[in-house]
């Protein structure tokens, strides 16, 4: 099954249950300070949720792009997780709740009309206090009392308003994906042997200022479920990214570069995260992210800077990622036009971005790995101060580059060394000035240092205090 059906069948199954069908909203919330980016399903309804706005009809679902960037270290090395991925939901405003959500969500998995999983696949995990899920889960659907976990972190609580209990559904992959006398194959453990596909959320209570908890009198449900989890479970795969959602992305980077995936795990894992972040700063571009300093667009930018690191260690050494936007256009276009529509847009922005930093990148990179292989001989799992600012100051790599290719290298960067080299260089700096009465150094080694550490190839990297999400 495509990923596209899944996607449809979703939404058809929902409105079937008489929900209205909400289009994805764009990954930039509106009116919401508190989020950076729209991060689940339910983040774009707010205003029903908290009462502001009545909806036409209290019962939604949709299918939403969302962008957690907060997963960045696990893309490509988990099967499951993306920056940017679209999660599935359905939404009750004060309408139905607990015994209506969890049978059409069996319904909804096992029925061989929608999506047809084995039943003995599945299993849940309940918050322990939670006993009408339990029951809900074991007397009506039937499901065996060892296969619903209890599990205290099932509340949903996020400070002052509306939280309450969860309860997660997990899809077995079976044998090859671990063993069962690892408790860390188990549901909520870090194993991927029982695959988190959804997450149903019954806000039910009000946390108040005082701390204490009460009764909400409209109980809301909140669900989200991963679209490319379902799809990797039905395509029969090993990982999100061997779906048809990241296939043609992965094989088209394959072809830029020679390789062959599955042959090779540190190229795997590249490849994985190129399709990833390509994915993420075409559709936030899309959406009208610009990269710069700043919020988004310094997440967008570090995506896409990051995704043009690891083209590097794949050998590619000139901008290709803008070329994949017409793949994930060709994947996702007929559900999210802006990426067709925006598309020469779209590419031009990460042309321009992806030359830029190729002009810098490669003998920083270089001096980098040195660094990396001496600090290792050595013993040490550190990079200097001094090292680190060598890198900033000659060749234009801002502290966090260094310390995102320090920590894939297990090392560390010495923050407070590099802070003590850059006030130094200030310092030398200021002293340079009073000695030639504020002119310009015309020529030596100072002039010469003074240059590159002007250099604006990366201007805005480079400026101090440049905000770090
Ligand atoms: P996990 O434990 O796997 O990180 P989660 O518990 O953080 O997932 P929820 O916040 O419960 O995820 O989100 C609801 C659903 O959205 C998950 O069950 C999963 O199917 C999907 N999902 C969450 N985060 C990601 C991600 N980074 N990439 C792809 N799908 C995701
Ligand atoms: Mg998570
Ligand atoms: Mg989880
Ligand atoms: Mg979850």
């Amino acid at each position: 099954m495509k990923a596209s059906e899944i996607r449809s069948k979703w939404l058809a199954f929902f409105e079937s249950k008489g929900h209205k069908i909400e289009p994805s909203a764009s990954l930039v919330p509106h009116n919401d300070p508190s989020l950076l980016w729209i991060n689940a399903g339910m983040a774009p309804l707010k205003p029903y949720f908290d009462g502001r706005v009545i909806p036409d009809n209290p019962r939604i679902a949709n299918s939403q792009k969302c962008i957690r960037t907060n997963d960045i270290e696990n893309v490509g090395k988990t099967r499951r997780h993306h920056t940017m991925f679209e999660m599935l939901g359905n939404f009750s405003i004060g309408d139905y709740f607990k015994e209506e959500v969890i049978t059409w969500a069996w319904e909804f998995l096992t029925s061989p009309q929608w999506i047809g999983f084995d039943p003995e696949r599945l299993s849940v995990t309940v918050y322990p206090e939670d006993e009408e899920a339990f029951r809900y889960w074991n007397e009506k659907i039937g499901l065996p009392a060892e296969r619903i976990y209890k599990l205290e972190e099932n509340f949903w609580d996020i400070g002052e308003g509306p939280c309450g209990p969860c309860t997660e559904i997990f899809y077995d992959r079976g044998d090859a994906f671990g063993d069962l006398n690892d408790p860390e194959c188990w549901p909520g453990g870090e194993n991927e042997r029982f695959l988190e596909v959804w997450n149903l959320v019954f806000s039910q209570y009000n946390h108040n200022k005082d701390g204490s908890y009460t009764p909400l009198p409209n109980k809301n449900i909140d669900t989200g479920a991963g679209l490319e989890r379902f799809t990797s479970i039905l395509q029969n795969v090993d990982s999100n990214f061997d779906t048809d959602l990241f296939r043609p992305i992965i094989d088209r980077t394959c072809e830029v570069a020679g390789v062959t995936y599955h042959t090779n795990p540190e190229h795997d894992i590249a490849l994985k995260v190129i399709a990833d972040h390509v994915r993420t700063v075409a559709f936030a571009i899309g959406d009208g992210v610009m990269p710069s300093n700043e919020g988004r667009g310094y997440v967008i930018r570090r995506l896409l800077r990051r995704a043009v690191r690891y083209g590097k260690s794949l050998g590619v050494d000139r901008p290709f990622l803008f070329e994949l936007v017409a793949i994930v256009g060709e994947i996702m276009g007929a559900y999210y036009s802006e990426i067709v529509e925006k598309r020469e847009f779209i590419e031009k922005v990460m042309r321009t971005e992806e030359e830029r930093f190729h002009e810098t990148l490669s003998d920083g990179l270089s001096l980098l790995g040195e660094l990396v292989k001496t600090a290792k001989a050595d013993g040490g799992a550190r990079i200097s101060g001094p090292d680190a600012f060598k890198l900033y100051d000659t060749y234009g790599f801002p502290f966090d580059l260094t310390e995102d290719y320090a920590a894939e290298h297990g090392m560390t960067v010495d923050r407070e060394g590099f802070d003590a080299a850059m006030e130094e260089q200030r310092t030398r700096a200021r002293a340079a000035r009073q000695d030639t009465g504020g002119m310009n150094v015309q020529g030596g080694p100072l002039a010469d240092f003074t240059a590159k550490s002007e250099f604006v190839g990366y201007e805005e990297l480079a400026v101090e205090g440049a905000k770090v999400i």
